[in-house]
């Protein structure tokens, strides 16, 4: 059966066209070296940006291309399928915190940073995360006192996707008292800031051309102005209406994998061949493969669904949370019998599968860990 996602456009396929001819073309080829230098080349952002891949679903005032998710759904499927090393630190930059600046930031704010964004010349980053503090957002220590006309940050946060490239961090910290409704989102530039410090690019056991690191501030600073939404104790609300595009963002890129690894070991075992046959003709070869289609193609029916829920503006949090937790379970349940079905090869750097073996791992664990999303999904009992 042919199968059309109904959020789908003829003007989308043109554009999918195009962009997945420059994906193969133009950034593919370098992935291998940005694996090397754990960081994806600036120079692959700004022909994102010439693309018009990198926030498209920003109004053209601002710089984007005036689409829907529909947009960013489509080039985040395409980047997972070809060059998925690029694809985390654009879902955080266009997906996650252009939104922010579009939804909270102030006029000035949104002229100031969205069309950088948009031509990839301003990388943006999220910093939630403490050493003592991931899952448990509302225990945030880092803090934002206002002395003046200025912001003075002090705290350290871990694991930030584009760590070591972001110009513009939105830092969630503590402006207020104990609690969710003391934190405010404080939109960071990193240029000029002597307080703020890089750490270490860390070291992962998978998404490797990922720049993930600490952060340390120690006075850094912001102007007043920059506390999005325009006052203090708005940022865990924030956060809650954001999180239903960020963790669908995930899942679209969980279907996709589960997609392209049914596909690799498809054309896998069909070459391959043991006791005189090849393996795809071996029952178990073919029922395995045959159980990972069908879930692959139930996840992106659900996340179809979910996709034109967002479009319509209602995509609420415990939906968004089941197609988190279940995609990104059976992402990681196929990729590993995938790798299993290519024998000792998957072990092997060269073969893909073997690299989308470690990447999905993470996938159950940011965005929210697949045991919170339970949690939330559990309250709707
Ligand atoms: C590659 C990578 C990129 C990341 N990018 C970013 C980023 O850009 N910005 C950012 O802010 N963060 C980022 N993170 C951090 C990520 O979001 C956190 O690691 C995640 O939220 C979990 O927090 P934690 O690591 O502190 O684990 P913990 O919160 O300590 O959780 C440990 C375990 O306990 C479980 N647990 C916790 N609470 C409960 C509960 N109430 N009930 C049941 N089980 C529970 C968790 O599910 C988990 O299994 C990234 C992490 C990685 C590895």
């Amino acid at each position: 059966m042919q199968y059309r996602s109904p959020w789908m456009t003829e003007e989308l396929d043109a554009f999918r066209d195009q962009f997945r001819k420059f994906l193969a073309k133009d950034l593919a080829p370098h992935a291998e070296q940005w694996r090397k230098q754990k960081m994806v080349d600036r120079s692959a952002w700004l022909k994102l940006g010439e693309m018009g891949a990198l926030v498209p679903s920003v109004p053209e005032a601002y710089g984007g291309l005036g689409g829907t998710f529909a947009y960013d759904a489509a080039i985040y499927e395409d980047m997972e399928s070809i060059v998925p090393d690029a694809l985390s630190g654009v879902t955080v930059s266009s997906g996650i915190v252009a939104h922010y600046i579009l939804n909270y930031g102030s006029e000035e704010q949104k002229q100031r940073w969205l069309p950088a964004m948009a031509r990839g010349e301003l990388i943006g980053g999220i910093a939630m995360t403490e050493p003592g503090t991931g899952s448990d957002l509302q225990s945030v220590r880092t803090t934002a006192k206002l002395e003046g006309d200025t912001y003075v940050i002090n705290g350290q946060k871990t694991f930030i996707t584009n760590g070591q490239n972001a110009d513009l961090i939105i830092v969630v910290a503590r402006t207020g008292g104990p609690g969710a409704k003391g934190l405010s989102l404080i939109a960071m530039e990193t240029k000029d800031n002597p307080g703020f410090k890089r750490g270490r690019n860390l070291d992962k056991i998978g998404l490797h051309a990922s720049d993930t690191s600490e952060l340390f501030f120690e006075n850094a600073i912001a102007p007043k102005e920059n506390v999005l939404g325009g006052e203090e104790g708005k940022g865990f609300v924030q956060l809650m209406q954001q999180l239903p595009q960020e963790r669908l963002i995930i899942a679209v890129g969980a279907v996709a994998a589960m997609e392209r690894a049914v596909k690799l070991t498809t054309d896998y075992t069909r070459e391959r061949k043991a006791f005189g046959q090849p393996i795809l003709e071996f029952q178990n070869t073919a029922f395995k493969l045959a159980e990972r289609k069908t879930e692959a193609f139930i996840a992106r029916v659900f996340v179809d669904f979910c996709i034109e829920r967002l479009i319509a503006g209602d995509l609420d949090a415990v939906t968004a949370s089941m197609a988190k937790w279940w995609t990104t379970q059976k992402q990681v349940e196929t990729v590993d019998e995938c790798l299993q079905l290519h024998g000792g090869y998957g072990y092997m750097q060269e073969y893909p599968i073997g690299r989308m073996f470690v990447d999905a791992r993470i996938q159950k664990i940011y965005g929210g860990t697949n045991e919170v999303m339970k949690l939330l999904i559990a309250r709707s009992l």
